[in-house]
């Protein structure tokens, strides 16, 4: 079957599953394969259920009149979202960098969202099959599309951006994220850029943070078509308090009150603000959308239990994020600190050295009562109390009372969970 085709199947059906557990009334049911299931499986279970099409790629699961067989249901996926991409009128804004992607998709979201019919990536969904399910959320009359790209490899972004053909771009950052499959740092800044390149190319717009050391000295020899350093001249940050851990922004005559924490996401905000005022939102209007944006899923949030004060950012963890939140931690005032540090996964050869470097960073900027937990923190040389197990600081926090006026830091790799601490709280 053309794309075309499919594409007009999917004008009448624009509602896509991947997923029979999750199916509705009249989806296309597009069945992928995984390492561990096949969607072709799962095909007539998607009809039963009231798909509208099943799209399959094995000829043997053909049994059914509304099954479609494909030579690839991924890249038939793939080349439907490019193809409704340039159907629909949307600007895409294409978004990739090492960390605070969803953070700064969502406040880009909250920005510009008070202006023009606008869409993004729900949640996380940001690979080879999230980038084009969220294209394929795009309706005809939808003004700005926000996409986020995510990448642990060379030519992904390169390959994720030929499909979103995006027309305008911005990299959070690079740091030490996916070191294991990007090849080291360089191969970061390498494999992200690929963005950056695709927008060169095709002379799309660039929002470059040119604060940032590395993209100014690596990428000197991008055009900078929009850049924080000249147009938001007038940012500057507000010191932090204990009574306000908050980003607190002020931008020309406005003062942005956001319920983030974490130096790090004033550039997340400097980032909507700066795509904010070049689509022409009033200033009102983003300072309301940056206020009322609200983090969630254990990024960066802020908590408060038997007085207790608990910042938790247990969402994700890796050397950049991690030593920016250490940083942003020992500045905020607060009377007795505990710092919970969980492993940072996918560091490749690399883990030791990293691990260590963090607990070095903990020590010198003063922390005093730092527990580290996991395998490759257990291994560290330092005078910190370490737990080679989640079960053993369970153990310990059972016998262990926090003092009321503490002000916990918690920051972990996904897989580690520390949010489980807040339990024992
Ligand atoms: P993922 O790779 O899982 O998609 P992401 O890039 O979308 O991650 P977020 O989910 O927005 O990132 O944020 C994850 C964590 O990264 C935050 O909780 C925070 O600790 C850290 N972080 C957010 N923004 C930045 C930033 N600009 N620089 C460094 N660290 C950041
Ligand atoms: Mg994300």
């Amino acid at each position: 079957m053309k794309i075309a085709e499919l594409h007009n199947i999917f004008l009448q059906n624009p509602s896509v599953s991947t997923d029979t557990r999750k199916i509705n009334e009249n989806d296309l049911f597009f069945a992928l394969k995984g390492d561990n299931f096949n969607g072709n499986q799962y095909a007539l279970n998607a009809i039963d259920k009231g798909a509208a099409y099943a799209i399959i790629d094995e000829e043997e699961f053909a049994v059914h009149e509304k099954t479609i067989l494909v030579d690839d249901v991924l890249s038939t996926l793939q080349k439907l979202a490019n193809f409704h991409r340039h159907y629909c009128s949307a600007k895409v804004i294409s978004l990739t960098g090492s960390n605070g992607k969803t953070t700064t998709k969502e406040l880009i979201y909250a920005v510009l969202s008070k202006e023009y019919r606008t869409i993004a990536t729900k949640g996380n969904l940001n690979n080879h099959i999230g980038v084009p399910l969220s294209l394929l959320n795009i309706t005809p009359d939808t003004e700005i599309a926000i996409i986020e790209m995510g990448a642990n490899h060379q030519k992904e972004i390169e390959f994720l951006s030929s499909i979103a053909e995006p027309d305008f771009g911005y990299i959070t950052n690079f740091g030490k994220a996916h070191l294991e499959g990007f090849g080291g740092v360089e191969g970061v800044i390498k494999g992200k850029s690929e963005l950056y390149d695709y927008l060169l190319k095709n002379n799309k717009v660039i929002f470059m943070n040119a604060d940032d050391p590395i993209q100014k000295e690596k990428l000197g020899q991008y055009v900078l078509k929009y850049g924080f350093s000249t147009v938001d001249s007038k940012f500057y940050t507000i010191t932090m308090t204990t009574a306000d851990p908050f980003v607190r922004i002020k931008v020309e005559n406005i003062d942005i009150k956001t319920q983030l924490i974490g130096a790090y996401n004033f550039t997340n905000c400097c980032a909507a603000i700066v795509m904010g005022k070049y689509f022409n939102v009033a200033l009102e209007q983003i300072k309301e959308g940056l206020e009322n944006y609200l983090p969630d899923n254990n990024r960066s949030q802020v908590l408060e239990k038997n007085g207790v004060r608990i910042i938790l950012d247990a969402y994700n963890a890796n050397p950049s994020s991690m030593t920016a939140a250490l940083e942003n931690f020992a500045n905020l005032r607060a009377t007795t600190k505990l710092l919970f540090l969980g492993d940072m996964f996918e560091l490749g050869d690399t883990a030791p050295e990293e691990h260590q470097a963090i607990a070095d960073l903990a020590k010198q900027l003063g922390f005093e009562n730092t527990y580290l937990i996991g395998e490759n923190f257990f291994t560290v040389d330092t005078d910190c109390q370490k737990f080679k197990t989640f079960e053993t600081l369970s153990e310990f926090l059972k016998k262990y009372t926090i003092p009321a006026d503490a002000t916990l830091f918690i920051k972990g790799s996904r897989g580690m969970a520390l949010e489980r601490i807040v339990t024992h709280i």
